[in-house]
C-alpha cells in the first residue's frame, strides 16, 4: 500500500496492517511472544549488528508493536516510531537520546501537570535541567536558551484549560537555536493537528487517552519527523548530540546517525533506549490502540461536534461563571486553535461554577451519565474537580496558577448523544445550587 495517496481516515484503518502473510488473517494479529528464532548463526549475528532489520527479543521490538508504529508513523507524517507502555514512558523514551547529565530542556508551563513534575523533580535525578516558561509568549524560548539547550517541549493542545501553542512561530526559534522541537500531541491527535507539518521535529503520545480512545490500555508513543540533523555542533565546536552522532558506547561505537541516515533517532530509541531503561508496550495494548485508531476520526469529529455544543450551553447556564474552550471565539486561544485545529479543538476543557468548592464537589458527586475519574479521551464523557483530586497538594494560590482554583471543573466529552450529556450537566448543576 503506497501510503501517499491515502486519505487520513484510510490510513487509519490500513495503515501498517496488511493481512498476515502466514496464515491469512485480516485482523492484526497479537504476537504474543517474548523472542524469535533465529534462521541461523549468520543471521543472529546480523540482526545484533543491526546489519539486517528483524525482531530478536520483544523489549526491543514485536510485530504487533511495529504495525502501530507504521501506522502512528504514517498518520503523523513521521518517517519512524516507537511505542512505550505510557504517555510518560514516551516522553522519558524522546528525551533519552538527546540529554544527558547537565543538558537543558525548555518546557512550557501549560505542560499536563504529570509532565511538569517530571520535569521539575524527576528529571534532576538524571542531571537534565527544565527551563519552564511562558508559552503564549513564543520569545520567551529564545530568551532561555543556553549552550546547554537540547531541546524545547510543548503541547499541541494543552490539558485542560485548551491553551493552543503557536507551535509554527516555537518550531522557527527552535531551528535557529538548533535544536529539535518537541510537540506532545495527546490531546489534539493527529486528526486535529499535525505538528510536524509546523516544523515539529519528535512528537510525543499517551496513547492512552484518544487513540486507543475507550479508557482500556495504557501506551505512548515517540514520532519521529526524520528531519533533525543530529550532527548538528554547539558554539564551541563540539557535538550536541553525540549519542545519535558521535559512537555511542551503549552500542559497541555504532554512530547512528552516519549509518541509519533519517531512521537513525528511531533505531537508538529501539536498541538503546527501549534495551537499556525497559518501558516496552505490552503487544496486547498495542494491538487495542491499533483497533482504536481505526476509529479515530469518526470519534474525533463526534468529541469536538459534542463539545462545542455542551460549552455553548453551559457558557449560557446561569450556574456556570465561565468556560474555556478555544472552540468558542470569546476564548483567548480561538484564533491560535483556528490555524492549528481548524476541525475543532479537541473536547477536554474547564469550567467555573459560581459558588467555588462546595458547588464542585457536588456536581461530580451529582452526575449520572459522566464518570467521576481521573482520565481524558474516553468515548464516555468524564468529570473531574482538580481542586479535590489531582491538584488537592498544591496550596490555593498553586491552585488557582495551575487553572484548578476551587470553582474548577475539568470536563473530557465523550461520543454519547450530545442531549443525554447536555442534561446530565444540567441536573447535576440543579441539584448543586438547589
Ligand atoms: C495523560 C497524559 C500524559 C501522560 O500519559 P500516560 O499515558 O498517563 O503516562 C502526557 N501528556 C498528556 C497531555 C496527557 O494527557
Amino acid at each position: 500500500m503506497s501510503d501517499k495517496t491515502y486519505g487520513f481516515e484510510t490510513l487509519s484503518v490500513h495503515a501498517g496492517a496488511a493481512p498476515d502473510p502466514a496464515t491469512g488473517a485480516r485482523a492484526q494479529p497479537i504476537y504474543q511472544t517474548t523472542a524469535y528464532v533465529f534462521e541461523d548463526a549468520d543471521h543472529a549475528a546480523a540482526l545484533f549488528n543491526l546489519q539486517t532489520v528483524g525482531f530478536i527479543y520483544s523489549r526491543l521490538s514485536n510485530p504487533t508493536n511495529a504495525a502501530l508504529e507504521a501506522r502512528l508513523a504514517t498518520l503523523e507524517g513521521g518517517r519512524g516510531c516507537t511505542v512505550a507502555s505510557s504517555g510518560h514512558a514516551a516522553q522519558v523514551l524522546a528525551l533519552f537520546p538527546l540529554m544527558q547529565p547537565g543538558a537543558e530542556i525548555v518546557a512550557s508551563s501549560r505542560l499536563y501537570g504529570g509532565s511538569l513534575q517530571q520535569m521539575k523533580n524527576t528529571y534532576p535525578k538524571f542531571g537534565w535541567k527544565a527551563e519552564i516558561v511562558d508559552a503564549d509568549t513564543p520569545d520567551n524560548f529564545k530568551r532561555a536558551v543556553t549552550e546547554n539547550t537540547r531541546c524545547f517541549f510543548i503541547e499541541s493542545l494543552a490539558n485542560p484549560g485548551g491553551v493552543v501553542s503557536d507551535i509554527e512561530a516555537i518550531a522557527r526559534i527552535a531551528e535557529a537555536a538548533g535544536v529539535p522541537l518537541l510537540v506532545d500531541n495527546t490531546l489534539a491527535t493527529p486528526w486535529l493537528c499535525k505538528p510536524i507539518d509546523y516544523g515539529a521535529t519528535l512528537i510525543v503520545h499517551s496513547t492512552t487517552k484518544f487513540l486507543s480512545g475507550t479508557g482500556t490500555s495504557m501506551g505512548g508513543a515517540v514520532v519521529d519527523s526524520g528531519k533533525f540533523d543530529w550532527s548538528v555542533k554547539g558554539s564551541t565546536g563540539g557535538g550536541k548530540f553525540p549519542s545519535l552522532a558521535g559512537p555511542e558506547p551503549a552500542y559497541h561505537g555504532l554512530n547512528f546517525h552516519e549509518t541509519f541516515g533519517d531512521m537513525a533517532y528511531t533505531f537508538h530509541s529501539h536498541a538503546v533506549g527501549l534495551r537499556d531503561l525497559g518501558p516496552t508496550q505490552a503487544p496486547f495494548n498495542a494491538w487495542l490502540t491499533m483497533l482504536g485508531i481505526e476509529t479515530l476520526g469518526l470519534r474525533m469529529e463526534r468529541h469536538c461536534a459534542n463539545a462545542i455544543r455542551v460549552a455553548r450551553h453551559l457558557e449560557k447556564h446561569p450556574a456556570v461563571a465561565w468556560v474555556n474552550y478555544a472552540g468558542l471565539p470569546s476564548n483567548r486561544y480561538h484564533q491560535l486553535g483556528k490555524k492549528y485545529l481548524p476541525r475543532g479543538t479537541g473536547s477536554v476543557f474547564t469550567f467555573g461554577v459560581k459558588g467555588g468548592y462546595d458547588v464542585g464537589v457536588k456536581v461530580v458527586d451529582g452526575v449520572e451519565l459522566f464518570s467521576h475519574l481521573a482520565n481524558i479521551g474516553d468515548a464516555k464523557s468524564l468529570i473531574i474537580h482538580p481542586a479535590s483530586t489531582t491538584h488537592r497538594q498544591l496550596s490555593d494560590e498553586q491552585r488557582v496558577a495551575a487553572g484548578a482554583g476551587p470553582d474548577v471543573l475539568r470536563l473530557s466529552i465523550g461520543i454519547e448523544t450530545v442531549e443525554d450529556i447536555i442534561a446530565d450537566l444540567d441536573q447535576a448543576l440543579a441539584r448543586a445550587t438547589a
